[in-house]
């Protein structure tokens, strides 16, 4: 299925509702602490300002819970995206009421309103038919832009497209689909996995749903110790999910039977807590102390993964491989976004997933040095498992289009 996408259209003096994930950090005093969801938004924006077009853009920010809450406006969104645009941005009210209908229909080519959180409003998440009428009723275009929220099924990403006859993709998330679309569909091999963060649970379906797509999964990260558990050895205090145990039982035979590679750490870090000032040690995965919890990978492992990694064609990376955040155990997940970074420059696809993969390559200072690093956790790996994104399915299609959704 093809979808229409912002550069399949023309939008002067069209009031043109985008759906942007302006999802942003703030910290106590509501300073952006990454602007990197604006900027990413900024092509888009900057072609509907271009064609003479009126840009109304819509986000959620955090978890309000259906009522304004201070901390939650997005005034310092407006604030930074007229920065970087160089131009007013107004801030409405609200999203929805008449205060709002009015500044809209007070809004001149080439001008950009962004409206108040989506999620000051219950209906939004509930999809409310009502309320995606009231969002639809002052565009005559939609444009998702908002990959990261394309998983969900809200009145702004999905309820609102059935009310606008133009809905198509901006720039951000053809980019997104782009990436993602060909690593599923057309691989360059070998194709490998990097799998990792605190628990199985979130990554589960991704990993049986990719069995048949991976040559080789890497698997690091708090979710190896239940691996370990379930093969019987002995792993401490490290982070266990013992609901999991015979899932991963299961998941080790799959792969034997279908004759995946699937490699697990050989070594790994262990610390008597987790804190900056913990006592650590490098041990052998049969070796870790039963008052020890394993937070990283070792430097085994690293070299293990490094040798299958520069074998790699196409590499998808989900999950950091220790507790990153803590520098005493980032040494594993910097090294993979270093070894990514030296891959893509040997001409390599690489891609991550999102979340805190993405926020590692970050610290690094490699984000322009990998192939794609995706804007959604989430929707990257619904979007991996298969699954149908409600919030792209829903866009115009458009025959012979080659901008996949599924
Ligand atoms: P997830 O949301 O499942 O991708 O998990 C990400 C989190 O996993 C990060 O905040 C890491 O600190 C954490 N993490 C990674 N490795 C470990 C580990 N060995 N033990 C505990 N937490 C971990």
């Amino acid at each position: 299925m093809g979808k229409l996408s912002i550069s399949d259209i023309n939008l002067k003096g069209k009031k043109t509702l985008v759906r942007v994930d302006f999802n942003i950090p703030l910290d106590k005093s509501l300073n952006i602490t990454d602007d990197r969801r604006i900027v990413e938004s900024l092509p888009t924006i900057k072609k509907i300002i271009a064609d003479g077009g009126r840009v109304i853009l819509c986000s959620h920010l955090g978890r309000p819970k259906g009522k304004p809450v201070l901390e939650m406006s997005l005034k310092p969104a407006a604030k930074r995206l007229s920065e970087l645009l160089g131009k007013e941005v107004k801030m409405a009210p609200d999203c929805v009421g008449d205060a709002v209908t009015k500044m809209v229909n007070s809004l001149k080519d080439g001008d950009v309103l962004l409206l108040e959180n989506l999620r000051y409003h219950d209906e939004e998440e509930k999809n409310d038919s009502a309320f995606a009428k009231q969002l639809a009723a002052m565009a005559e275009v939609y444009v998702n832009d908002a990959f990261g929220s394309a998983h969900r099924a809200h009145a702004s990403t999905e309820g609102v497209t059935k009310y606008i006859s133009t809905c198509a993709a901006g720039f951000l998330m053809e980019k997104e689909l782009k990436y993602l679309g060909a690593a599923l569909t057309n691989p360059k091999r070998p194709f490998v996995a990097v799998l990792g963060g605190a628990k199985i649970s979130g990554k589960i379906d991704v990993i049986q749903n990719l069995f048949g797509k991976f040559d080789v999964f890497l698997i690091g990260g708090g979710m190896s110790f239940t691996f370990f558990k379930a093969m019987g050895k002995n792993i401490g205090i490290s982070l266990l999910e013992e609901d999991k145990i015979d899932l991963a039982k299961e998941i080790m035979q799959e792969a034997k039977t279908k004759g995946l590679k699937m490699l697990l750490p050989v070594d790994c870090v262990v610390a008597d807590e987790l804190s900056e000032n913990a006592r650590t040690m490098i041990v052998s995965i049969d070796k870790i102390p039963s008052n020890m919890k394993g937070l990283d990978i070792g430097p085994e492992t690293i070299k293990l993964f490094q040798a299958e990694l520069e074998k790699a064609k196409t590499v998808v990376w989900n999950g950091p491989m220790g507790v990153f955040e803590v520098e005493k155990f980032a040494r594993g997940t910097f090294a993979i976004a270093d070894i990514l970074a030296d891959i893509t420059a040997m001409g390599a696809i690489t891609i991550v997933g999102g979340g805190d993969s993405a926020a590692a390559v970050s610290q690094r200072g490699l984000d322009n040095k990998l192939t794609h690093i995706s804007t959604g956790g989430g929707a990257s790996l619904e979007f991996l498992e298969g699954k149908v994104l409600p919030g792209v399915v829903a866009l115009t299609e458009l025959k012979g289009k080659s901008l996949k959704c599924v």
